[in-house]
């Protein structure tokens, strides 16, 4: 009893110490680390609106202008949200350790930088970077037995994605949550700070505007800044995506989708190739999402990029030469592999010459290589995750085996060169998990009678693999059981949806919450279940389970048990030497 209050009077004073009821806040945050010479905004944010003379802002200890050799900006009661903040953007520091100490009154908030240097000479010529969007240990290890095939326990060969010589865990969390979406965790990737959900290329402060909040320096931007290297972005979601958007974009809200094209076009990344088209076009032209009478397109032609509409068009560009490709391959996401090969649902039938994302790859690294600067290339497989989604995992496997395809075009590019570091790596993870068979010869009359585990969990019978390494019917007698751990009110089928992609749950007619696709209730499998996720979720959601990376190349010995995704961005700003001045 003594020693349980002794144990509260701890907790008490430890809780009012480390959460004062009002803080001032401070960007970036607490054990940021920062690229030697990168600009990042500096901003911190006083409560309670206190004039200049109330506050105290000092960087070891000197005042934070002395520091980075600029005056900083105070603006009282900003934006008349009953608070002042004190700002420099684009500041900029040498390599050393940071103590940031703001004051107020009786209050005092500290935070601690470090700014990295990169050594000289740089040791790659050369990144590839893949992002395979939502990738979990399940699609890889289905795209294994789907692509390479299975026997006695083991593989008929080896994923390309698998077969490099590094390997880490990588967690996904953003600084405002476990569980991170595909903004915040691809701007780990690209900027080496960690931001919250929806953020690209900035901290989530407290302001207004979603595109006022502090910036961080994306590696586009010091790469174009620092260097003669060319840049490609190449992704099968619509190009303003997240994940691509994630190169070069400042905003608080991913779907600024108007104002990413903007900023793609401010950073001109030499090949950009991806869907999402509509956002591109002046507002008269039908068709256009923009709200206003830019035309990206003319503006990108007068640029000197060369236009591909088509894999053909695509194609051509690449073989004779061009050195900057502007491809959009669709007004919304490229078709997935499974419906660009077997079942030519989704867009196939309106956009029958679209590229898939190896194609993409292989034309990029075409497009890139002749640089005698090097290059680097960002390229995602983004419907992994958006299959997942929708719980349709066949399709988002094929995007693996597409991904690995990818992959494989690239490890030949490098080749004996040693000059190219590949990272393939998630942005974060699904719940998702390969446990057995459907088999349709075993007894019973429901799914749940169909599924074998353990000892009855047999080969599936797949039909024959293509050139490329996808199985050519998956509609058979015996299929991988690959499940989700979160889903809405849905009915499951246990075969895979040759029809189109799944939709996994319906608004309800009142509109106030998800209901089961009914469409996918009446088969003679249909099994009902009822949601695990919030009444508002019409689709899975991420998890927040590791993700795998694999790398090789010059840097890639650096991964190796648990890294956070910001040490991603730190591995290839060393690679390239991208610190200094
Ligand atoms: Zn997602």
């Amino acid at each position: 009893m003594r020693a349980q209050k002794w144990l509260m009077t701890i907790l008490a004073t430890g809780l009012a110490g480390a959460t004062p009821a009002l803080s001032q806040t401070i960007y970036p945050i607490n054990r940021a680390e920062i690229l030697e010479g990168s600009r990042f905004d500096f901003k911190v944010e006083f409560p309670n609106a206190p004039t200049s003379a109330d506050v105290k802002v000092t960087i070891n200890g000197k005042p934070a202008a002395d520091i980075f050799g600029k005056p900083t900006a105070f603006t009282q009661n900003e934006e008349g949200q009953k608070h002042s903040a004190l700002w420099l953007r684009g500041a900029t520091l040498p390599a050393g350790n940071y103590v940031v100490e703001a004051t107020q009154g009786a209050n005092k908030a500290t935070v601690k930088w470090e700014v990295f240097a990169t050594a000289q000479p740089r040791r790659a010529k050369n990144v590839i970077l893949f992002i395979g969007d939502g990738m979990s240990v399940a699609h890889r290890t289905a795209a294994r037995i789907m692509s390479k095939g299975w026997e006695e326990g083991r593989f008929n060969g080896e994923l390309a994605i698998d077969d490099m010589p590094n390997m880490a865990l990588i967690s996904t969390s953003g600084s405002d949550s476990i569980v991170t979406d595909s903004a915040n965790s691809a701007h780990a990737y690209t900027t080496g700070h960690k931001s919250c959900v929806n953020a690209l290329g900035v901290y989530c402060a407290k302001n207004a505007l979603t595109l006022d909040h502090p910036k961080v320096e994306t590696i586009s931007e010091v790469i174009k800044r620092r260097s003669k290297m060319t840049i490609g972005v190449v992704t099968n979601a619509e190009i303003e995506d997240a994940t691509p958007a994630a190169m070069v974009a400042h905003t608080r809200r991913r779907s600024d989708y108007n104002d990413i094209v903007k900023m793609f076009y401010d950073v001109k990344p030499d090949v950009i190739m991806g869907g999402g088209s509509p956002n591109f076009l002046p507002k008269t032209t039908p068709g256009s999402k923009r709200t206003d009478d830019l035309d990206f397109i003319a503006q990108f032609k007068a640029a000197g990029y060369t236009i591909a509409t088509t894999k053909t068009e695509m194609n051509a560009a690449a073989a004779s030469g061009t050195k900057k490709l502007l491809g959009l391959y669709n007004t919304s996401n490229v078709d997935g592999a499974f419906d660009l090969r077997l079942a030519k649902k989704g867009s196939v039938a309106k956009f029958p010459d679209q590229p898939d994302v190896a194609e993409q790859t292989r034309a990029a690294i075409d497009m890139l290589k002749s640089n005698e600067d090097g290059f680097f290339l960002m390229v995602e497989s983004g419907r992994i995750d958006k299959y997942s989604h929708s719980l349709d995992w066949e399709r988002a496997v094929f995007d693996t085996i597409m991904l690995d395809n990818a992959v494989k075009i690239a490890k030949d590019f490098a080749g004996e060169r040693n000059d190219t570091l590949i990272i393939v790596v998630p942005d974060h993870t699904h719940a998702v998990s390969l446990v057995g068979t459907y088999d349709d010869e075993r007894p019973g009359q429901l799914l749940r009678d169909k599924l074998g585990t353990y000892a009855d969990s047999k080969a599936p019978n797949y039909g024959p693999l293509d050139a490329d390494g996808y199985p050519t019917n998956v509609n058979t007698s015996r299929r991988l059981a690959v499940v989700f751990g979160t889903y809405p009110d849905t009915c499951d089928t246990g075969r895979p949806f040759m029809d189109g992609e799944r939709v996994p749950a319906l608004k309800s007619a009142d509109g106030k919450t998800n209901v089961a696709n009914e469409a996918d209730c009446t088969g003679p499998l249909a099994t009902r279940k009822a949601g695990n996720l919030p009444f508002d979720a019409n689709s899975g959601v991420h998890s927040g389970d590791d993700g795998i990376l694999t790398a090789m190349g010059p840097g890639a010995e650096k991964f190796r048990g648990h890294k956070p995704n910001t040490y991603v961005f730190r591995v290839m700003a060393e690679a390239l030497a991208l610190g200094g001045e």
